[in-house]
């Protein structure tokens, strides 16, 4: 276990992504500290908010060694189904995507987060509960943090950088004067979970779009179902449960798809925002997951994309710590993560009006002739390719005239997905970035074998004066021998 005054790294927030940024630190070496001021141990009886996992969540899973217990718990889902009146009217299928998880994980938060925690704790880390930040103090070379610790007492503690994983509410961000731009939206949701005598396939997540609604009824691991979505009818107070629209939803899907259910549990009415914090970081302080952005949980990207953000913040923290590159790597982690969060945002904001705008009986009638049509066309695989975050690209990153002076039809800042196929003749999946290590990929066509040797001995050597951060993949045509620290995949 990291001493407090050996963390190099502060992690305010235990939550999802506070976690998955304690284990990618830690396996990078990076000591760190990780606080949370709430007292949960995640469980089942902790309302689970985020039920999907996405492809690329899971991928990033892989790397830092969860996988298999998230396999475990999770149910596969591979597709959406979409109801318009008691009638399917069409589908997305996630089994197409080129990925090792070309579906969607249900699996409940409170189990995930049980999950990270756990191989957070099997690398030495452990949470330290009913903690809080208090206060933080920026100079130029570290940031001073002031920690209620659980008698009460107030710590003062110097850290390199605090990394605020601590949620809409984040006292980070407030701290750092970090406007958090949006607004709330009119209507509040309301979401339970109960056994349901379905005729839904068990194996799709469905979207229900009823008299007054729009829900989304997703199959749960424990064989319950979970049923949520904007109560559109009304703009109730927050702390009023008046499950009545909710109760006559689930009562007509019942009737017009043969569905009963038996004693909601989990009943919850909350509020949905959406919010980006105008930056993602204050010179050594960096925002990621909820603290970052919110948006309405319809599509499942909020735990996702923050998953993302922890990635990419944490290759760039090894880097700049290892003093293997500058400070200003750090800029672009705003660059990249705050565009993926706008992405999000916007694409959530588009499907909340939509339903909005579903409680005309004209727009329905669209709604019933457009979306099979829509969804048969690319947009149902594009909106499949959205959901997973595989295809996600930081070509907003580089200017025109980077982007021409390579004028090569993989552009800066593309997924490796574009470049290379996922899966080898093998049938072993080719990871990307592993443990945070940089890929370089060597296309052997159309060059002499003794030649190529000859380059790829060179491309050895650099990579050895950078400590190893990189990792070289031939991607060949044909089999040729073996080189020492060169994957070859063909
Ligand atoms: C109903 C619902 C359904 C959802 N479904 C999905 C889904 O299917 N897929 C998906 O991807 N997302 C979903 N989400 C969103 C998802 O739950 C969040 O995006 C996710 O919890 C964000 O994780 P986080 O770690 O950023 O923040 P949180 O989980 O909010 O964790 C923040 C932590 O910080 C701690 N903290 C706060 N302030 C301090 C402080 N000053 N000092 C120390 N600790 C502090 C808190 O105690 C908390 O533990 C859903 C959300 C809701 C509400």
């Amino acid at each position: 276990m990291n001493t407090e005054s050996e963390a190099q790294v502060l992690i305010v927030g235990a939550g999802p992504i506070g976690l998955t940024t304690g284990i990618l630190l830690t396996l990078n070496g990076i000591p760190c500290r990780i606080i949370d001021k709430n007292n949960r141990i995640p469980s089942k009886e902790y309302f689970s908010r985020a039920l999907g996992l996405h492809a690329r969540t899971l991928e990033v899973f892989e790397d830092i060694g969860v996988i298999k217990n998230i396999m475990t718990k999770g149910r596969i889902i591979n597709g959406i189904g979409f109801y318009v009146e008691g009638r399917r009217v069409t589908g997305v299928s996630f089994r197409e995507l080129p990925t090792s998880y070309p579906f969607m994980l249900s699996i409940p938060q409170s189990d995930t987060e049980s999950i990270l925690e756990a191989r957070l704790n099997e690398l030495g880390v452990f949470v330290e509960r009913q903690t809080e930040l208090v206060d933080i103090v920026q100079s130029d070379l570290f940031v001073t943090a002031q920690i209620r610790l659980p008698d009460g007492f107030l710590q003062t503690q110097a850290y390199a950088f605090v990394v605020g994983t601590d949620g809409f509410r984040s006292k980070v961000r407030d701290l750092c004067n970090i406007p958090f731009d949006g607004s709330e939206y009119e209507e509040s949701w309301l979401l339970a979970e109960s056994y349901l005598s379905r005729d839904f396939p068990s194996d799709e997540a469905n979207v229900v779009i009823s008299k007054n609604s729009c829900f989304a009824v997703v199959p749960m691991p424990d064989g319950k179902t979970r049923v949520t979505g904007p109560d559109t009818s009304s703009m109730k107070d927050v702390d009023e449960v008046d499950l009545t629209l909710f109760d006559t939803a689930l009562k007509e899907m019942g009737a017009l798809a043969n569905i009963s259910y038996t004693d909601p549990e989990q009943v919850t009415r909350f509020r949905v925002h959406k919010r980006l914090a105008r930056h993602y970081a204050k010179h050594r302080v960096f925002l990621a997951g909820d603290a970052a952005h919110v948006h309405s949980p319809g599509g499942g990207q909020g735990l996702n994309t923050g998953v993302l953000d922890a990635y990419n913040l944490v290759w760039r923290l090894n880097l700049v710590i290892k003093e293997q590159a500058t400070f200003a790597l750090m800029d672009d982690y705003e660059v990249e993560r705050r565009h993926a969060g706008e992405v999000t945002v916007f694409g959530t904001d588009k499907a909340m009006q939509m339903l909005r705008s579903n409680r005309s009986a004209m727009s329905k009638s669209i709604t019933n002739l457009v979306l099979p049509w829509l969804m048969k066309s690319n947009f149902g695989k594009q909106l499949a390719a959205n959901m997973s975050q595989i295809f996600n690209h930081y070509r907003h990153n580089y200017t025109e005239q980077e982007q021409e002076y390579y004028n090569c039809s993989i552009q800066l800042g593309d997924p490796l997905l574009r470049v290379v196929p996922p899966i080898d003749v093998a049938g072993d999946p080719l990871k990307i970035q592993p443990n945070g290590k940089f890929t370089f990929l060597v296309f052997s066509a159309h060059m002499k074998k003794e030649a190529l040797a000859v380059e790829l001995k060179k491309l050895v050597t650099v990579a050895k004066n950078y400590q190893n951060f990189f990792r070289i993949i031939l991607i060949a045509d044909a089999p040729m021998q073996s080189i020492p620290d060169v994957e070859s995949r063909l």
